[in-house]
Order: structure tokens, then sequence, then C-alpha cells
């Protein structure tokens, strides 16, 4: 290039069909995209989503192998709505739907407390690099990191106020500076006073984010990376809320249980990064978070569809590329320390979190065992392996991970990535610089943990029985009618019972602030009546029902239909405010289904304890003699919880009666006294 840097390709993806639409046939104005990205944030949840960032701009849009023509439209980082968000939206230029979103602000954790630890309890003096003072009085500013306070006091000066500011949120402003030596000798927190990790405005996180930015930068040089993906990125640190929180009514302060990237670039468009004041621990202390955070950064930079597209698959909807997104950002963390623990800092100083890290290298998670739809997590079996073989072979493999990510589409999954992985090492086994065993090492630990060849099928019967928790994606207008969940159970009636209880719990996802996430949710069961799992097809196809008055072409192509071969679309009876179960009698012994969770409301919902399990056939009849169970694909006999309650009889009694049996059978679940909580219920 102009630089006179060696360019080369290593991946190339072209169309396999030719567009619906040239430039010249765009329908939709950038204007009318421009509104239809607000409306579509708002009703997504955002008060005050902001304007986009520039002019929509025409471009294809690659699903399925067609370019599809879309408005491209990048939207600023929006602090209102709770987690923070900032997306870019593909707004169809043929009827005003969007198609495709890319969310750029990437937590820690979703689920529980998305924060990666720091592990450093004795203060060492330490230089700060490329950054310049000038006696007393000079801020945070770096040639390549600007660290940033946030206080609940408003500065003196309106005009102070980043343009980024949310009503709710604290200030950000710059408060650490340099001494008449130029140097920034603010005070240590002493870690072992409690209270010390819950003040709000520290000095010490502001040097503590500059410090380890400063640092991942500078190791990184020595891979030849000296390009981030901002040329200055804006570090905020003690990010909360003049709000106090429902979980922490006790703390003067609303917490944020998290640290975020953002992917702007911009100061006037937002932090790059943000660390949270948390309810226990202060993020920016961490390490390991920051090297997390500014690993996304670097995933960002080299991979050039970034990485956080679903993959659509036969068997599944799955959020690998996130998870493996995460995986290296966490690798990226392991670089710079050299050890697999993750957030120690955060985990060990939070009472009650569990464990004294985050997420470790030493994790046993394997695909598909192990992979639920959630990023943080599935990206763990990925994490494993490379920690495993990188304890063998040593930080050669870091170049390897590293020059993975280009060659990585915006889809990836697991497979793709430990293939590609394996590809490289390959390449430098022929280069010399990899050994046979060293080879052996890297396929080992990437074929135990299923990595290879992972179908999203749960088959184990204990598995099955035990319950799995899935993330289920939210419909959206770019899909028709649901999106499959990211995983299929396989159940099985076994000797003695006519049923299957289907059961799951449903909620909307955590949040950070320790207020309640209270988005609706409902789910639906598909299923299969046959000893193989549901195949999900993907095409485009046209759809006008969602469109209402604006001036669309009802042709387009451009809407994802998900079809399979599923022979039943059921729901579950709830039977508490979150237990949903499905009871399917008159089976034979040897039945087999296959089942998955399909999301029917538009906000992510969370499923746990989705299991399939079957009890002795008197359990549920009172020793009443059934039919046999015919073909059960007729469903003469599968009836739900309520249903068979009603036609049975007495089936309190029955079941209070028999669950001491049940629970000494051993091979039963003990699913008695669900069952009967359930049955009481409705027969009141
Ligand atoms: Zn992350």
């Amino acid at each position: 290039d102009e630089d006179g840097a060696e360019q080369r390709v290593v991946v190339t993806r072209t169309p396999s069909v030719a567009p619906q639409y040239r430039p010249q046939d765009a329908i939709i104005t950038a204007a009318g995209a421009r509104a239809i990205a607000i409306a579509h944030l708002q009703a997504a949840g955002s008060p005050d989503p902001g304007e986009p960032e520039q002019e929509p701009e025409l471009v294809y849009l690659d699903v399925l192998g067609r370019p599809l023509l879309v408005w491209e439209t990048h939207m600023p980082l929006d602090l209102s709505g709770g987690e923070p968000t900032s997306k870019t939206l593909y707004v169809s230029a043929a009827t005003g739907r969007v198609l495709h979103e890319v969310e750029h602000v990437r937590s820690v954790k979703a689920t529980v407390f998305p924060i990666n630890p720091a592990t450093t309890p004795k203060p060492e003096a330490v230089e700060l690099t490329n950054i310049t003072t000038d006696g007393a009085g000079s801020t945070l500013t770096g040639s390549r990191v600007v660290s940033m306070n946030c206080s609940l006091t408003p500065p003196e000066n309106e005009e102070d106020i980043p343009l980024w500011w949310d009503e709710g949120e604290c200030y950000g402003m710059q408060m650490a500076t340099s001494n008449e030596d130029g140097d920034f000798d603010v005070p240590i927190p002493d870690i072992t006073d409690w209270d010390v990790h819950t003040v709000g405005d520290d000095l010490y996180s502001e040097v503590s984010m500059f410090y380890h930015g400063e640092r991942f930068l500078h190791e990184l040089e020595k891979y030849g990376l000296t390009k981030f993906k901002c040329e200055s990125s804006l570090m905020l640190a003690n990010m909360r809320y003049s709000e106090i929180s429902e979980s922490y009514p006790d703390l003067d302060y609303g917490p944020l249980n998290n640290a975020y990237y953002t992917n702007k670039c911009e100061a006037d468009q937002g932090p790059t990064m943000m660390f949270g004041q948390g309810s226990s621990v202060d993020y920016a202390y961490d390490g390991d978070v920051v090297y997390h955070e500014m690993g996304h950064g670097m995933v960002s930079l080299l991979t050039p569809d970034g990485l956080s597209d679903r993959r659509l698959r036969p068997e599944a909807v799955i959020a690998d590329a996130g998870g493996i997104n995460e995986s290296i950002a966490d690798y990226f963390a392991i670089m710079m320390t050299g050890e697999h623990l993750l957030g120690d800092y955060v985990a060990r100083f939070w009472p009650g979190y569990g464990k004294p890290y985050i997420r470790t290298g030493e994790n046993t998670k394997v695909c598909p065992e192990n992979t639920i739809g959630q990023v943080h997590n599935d990206g763990e079996p990925l994490t494993a392996a490379l920690w495993a073989t990188r304890k063998r072979v040593g930080d050669k493999l870091d170049t390897v991970v590293l020059d993975m990510l280009p060659r990585l589409p915006g889809d990836a999954d697991l497979e793709t990535a430990a293939h590609t992985v394996l590809e490289i090492a390959k390449e430098r086994h022929a280069e010399g610089s990899w050994s046979e065993l060293d080879l052996e090492h890297l396929y080992r630990a990437f074929d135990s943990r299923g990595l290879y060849d992972c179908g999203r099928i749960i088959t184990d019967i204990d598995e099955v029985a035990t319950g799995r928790s899935m993330y289920l994606r939210g419909l959206s207008d770019s899909v028709t009618p649901f999106w499959p969940g990211p995983m299929q159970l396989r159940g099985e009636v076994p000797v003695g019972s006519d049923n299957l209880i289907i059961s799951f719990r449903l909620s909307p996802r955590g949040t950070s602030t320790g207020n309640p996430n209270t988005s609706p949710v409902d789910a639906e069961l598909l299923l299969k009546w046959a000893d193989e799992p549901m195949r999900f097809e993907y095409q485009l196809t046209s759809k006008t029902d969602d469109l209402d008055g604006s001036p669309a072409d009802p042709d387009a192509e451009e809407v994802i239909q998900v079809v399979g071969d599923w022979d039943e679309q059921r729901i579950a009876t709830l039977i508490s405010s979150s237990d949903n179960q499905l009871i399917i009698r008159g089976l034979s012994p040897g039945t087999v289904v296959y089942a998955t969770l399909v999301n029917t409301y538009k906000s992510e919902a969370v499923a746990s304890s989705f299991k399939i399990e079957s009890v002795p056939t008197e359990l549920l009849d009172q020793g009443t003699p059934l039919p046999d169970g015919g073909a059960p694909d007729t469903d003469t006999d599968g009836l739900m919880a309520g249903e068979t309650g009603e036609q049975r009889g007495e089936p309190t009694a029955s079941c209070a009666c028999r669950s001491g049996d049940a629970g000494g059978g051993g091979a039963w679940p003990a699913l008695a006294l669900l069952l009967l909580a359930s049955r009481r219920r409705r027969t009141r």
C-alpha cells in the first residue's frame, strides 16, 4: 500500500447471485432510512437513540449469497436505555425493513456479571508511556489513550458536559492530574479495605486504565501490530448512575457491574471503552478487564467483516462468532498476563460471586454440551483449547491466533475457527517453525473440546434430563416465522413410561445495573417425532404483512424464511411465573422426539432448565390403565399438563401418594414435585 506495507489476500468472498435491485432502484430514501432506524431503536426500548453519525450510505448486504440493496446507517452510542448500545442498521432500500443490525458495544459478560478480574494485589511503580506532562496539572491525555473519570457531580460549566452524556449518568471528566514533577501520584487504594472498592470518583481508576491500555498497545507492537482500531481511545472509569438501584439500595449510586468496548473512536461520539463502578468492585482496577476490552478493539481491527453475526445452520442458529470474539479478547488478556485466570480481582473481591475468577482458560467446557447461544459462554471451549495448546507449544501460538482473525467470516462458527487455526498451524509446520508434535498438541486440544465437529444436538439422556440453558434470539422484521434455537434436545420414552415431559423456565436476559429487565418473553416448542434431528433451511422471501404504508416494493425478496421438517409447534403450559411445561402422553417406550425452543417475541429470552424427562406411567394416571399409545405423531393422547389433570380424575392425590415411590426409583427424575405443584394450582 501507500505506506510500503505488504498486503496479502488471505480469503475472498463473492455473492452467488446477481442483486435484485441496482442502486438507482432504491425506493426508500436516505432520509427515510434515517427515520426508520431511529424508530426501530425506539421500538426496541431506547428513549433517545440519537441521530445517525453520518448520512446513511447505499451498500449491498450479503444475505444467503444474494446482495441486498440497503442503507447502512451508523447509530451513535446510546446510553439512554439501560445497557449501552451502538448499532449499525441495514435498512432495505426496497421496503424499509431493518434487515440486519450489528451491535458494536461488547460487554465483558452478559448473563451473570460481565467482567474480567485484575490480578495485582501489590502496587508497583510503573512508567506511563506515550504521554507528556508539563509539570503540575496535566491530565491523562496520551497520544493513543485518554483516561477519563466519571463523577455524579456535574461540571461547573455546562459546556464541559460531554456530548454523549445522558440523563441519569455520571458526568465524564478528567480528574487525575499530574503533580509538580509531572507524575500521577494518586492515592493507591488499600484493597483490603472493603469500602475502597466502591468509592465512585477515585483517581486510581483513571491511572490504572491508562497504564494497562498503554501496556496492551506496547506489547502488541512486538507482534507487528502497530495500529489499533482507534488512533485515540477514550477510556471511561467509574461509570455509574445517579439513581439508586433496586438490588443495591444501600449504595449511594446506581452501579454498573460490567465493562464495555463500544467501537467508538471519536471522543465526541462517546468513550471507546467504559469500566463500571460496580456494586462491590471497580472494574478499572483489573488489568484483565482492560486487556479484554482492548482485545475487542484488536479483533475489530483485524476482522474485515467484524465477528458478531449469527450462523444459520441446518440444526440451529448459533452465536459462535460473538463467542469467538469474546474468546480471543480473553486470549489477548492471556497474552498480556501469561496466565489463565481472567478477572480474578473482580471475582475475588465481589462477595458471593461464587468463584475466584470470571472465566478461566482451564475450563472444562466442550462443544456442543456447553454451548447455549450466549457469547461469553460459547467462547469458553475455544479459550480452553487455545490455553491447553499454548501451555504445550508456547507463545508461538499467539501469531497463529492473530493470523486467524482476518480469515474468518463475520458469522464464523467454532468449527471454522478451529479449522482455520489448524490450517495456519500447518502452514507454520511447512515453514518449519512448528513441529509435528506441536501440531498434534494443537489438534488434540481442539478435538477433545469438540471443536472440529460440533452439531448442536444434545443426545445424552442425562444431559437432556438435567436441563440446558439456551439464549433465544428475538424476532425481527428480517426473519419469518422465527429463529430456531441454538440447539436441539433428543428425548426418548423409557420402558415403564408413556410420557415425555418437556419443561423450561423463561426469563428476559439479565442486566448489569441491579435493576430488573422487565421485557416480556415468550417461547414455543418445535417438535419432530423421529429419531433424526430437525433440519432447518433458510431462504429469501418477499413478505408484506409487516409493512404498513411505507413506499415499499412488495416483491422484494429480502426476508429470511426459516423452513424445516418439524412436526409440531406447541405452546407449553405456564405453571408458575416463569416455569413452562408440556406433558405428552400415550407414547410407546422407544419413541423419540427432537425439540427446540423458538422465541416468538422481539426481546431476547433466556430459557433455563430446558429438559425432557419421563415419569412412570402410573405416576400420571394413578394406576388407571391407559390405552397403548398409538403412533405418537397422531397425538391422540398427547395432552398438555392441565388437560391431563382434568381428564384423569384426581391427579393430585395420585401424585402425592406415588411421589415417594418415584423418588426411590433412581432412574426416574425428581420431577414429581414439580408436577405436583402444577396440579395443585390447576385443581384449585
Ligand atoms: Zn467481551
